[in-house]
């Protein structure tokens, strides 16, 4: 579905991603790994075109991603992304947050939109919670709702970065359940995460990036119980 080619992003002098190539597959749930500031937030966003690479190519479908704002508008609807902070309109209600992308930017009918956002306010199980504003709703909660508000969009790919790590503890599960159902229903997913155990049961392949390069990109059994790389290795060694 996308595929990377030899991605580099420099800020200033500062090279952050370095020589990045992968290819993503329908169906794929890749999980990328690594430490703090290994570029794996930039490699996201540069995929998604909230970053502009320095130089290499991101593929759709084969074809480059030209720069005109019509391209990139109509790829952002295909590939959609829930952020760490969960980004809801925090002055609208659960509902209308869900309605804002299906509605109000890809244009769909009242009707329509409203019956997929319950569909997937549903899935995610908070249609009970239609008419309440974010700053009533726990953490795990927001982010389900962004969860359900990516998925009204119909994307062929969804992209989280870090989409657990500004929940409490207790919270952590009931998001991570809701991702395990997309993968197993097949969804195509690329997810920045520090949750190990979640990269090993769900991923079909695992990337392990440090300092800007991808150092390991094999399935999970192999990249969590036999890394060829020693960084991969004393990376994982933390986490045991
Ligand atoms: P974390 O696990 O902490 O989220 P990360 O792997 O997502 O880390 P990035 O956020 O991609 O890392 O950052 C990689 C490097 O790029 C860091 O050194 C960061 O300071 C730098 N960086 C990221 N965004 C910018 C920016 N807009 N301008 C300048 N430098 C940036
Ligand atoms: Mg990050």
């Amino acid at each position: 579905v996308i595929s990377v080619r030899n991605l580099e992003k420099k800020f200033g002098e500062h090279e952050v991603l370095k020589d990045i190539s992968f290819d993503l597959f329908e169906g794929d749930v890749v999980c990328i790994i690594g430490s703090s500031g290994s570029g794996k937030s930039t490699l996201l966003r540069c995929i998604n075109h909230l970053e502009t690479p320095t130089s290499g190519q991101i593929l759709y479908h084969g074809y480059p991603l030209t720069k005109d704002a019509q391209t990139i508008n109509r790829f952002r609807s295909q590939v959609g992304m829930v952020f760490q902070q969960f980004n809801l309109f925090n002055n609208m209600t659960v509902f209308d947050n869900c309605m804002a992308g299906v509605h109000k930017v890809k244009k769909r009918s009242k009707e329509y939109s409203t019956e997929i956002c319950m569909k997937y306010l549903e899935k995610v199980g908070m249609a009970p919670y239609v008419k309440a504003k974010p700053h009533q709703l726990s953490g795990g909660m927001k982010q389900r709702v962004a969860i359900a508000r990516a998925l009204a969009m119909e994307p062929e790919v969804l992209l989280f970065d870090e989409p657990t790590s500004a929940l409490d503890p207790e919270m952590v599960g009931e998001v991570l359940s809701v991702m395990k159902q997309l993968a197993n229903e097949g969804l195509t997913m690329v997810i920045v995460t520090h949750e190990m155990a979640f990269a090993r049961d769900v991923s079909t392949r695992t990337i392990f990036m440090d300092k800007g390069y991808i150092v390991e990109d094999a399935p999970p059994q192999e990249l969590f119980n036999n890394p060829k790389e020693a960084r991969t290795r004393e990376f994982l060694s933390r986490f045991m």
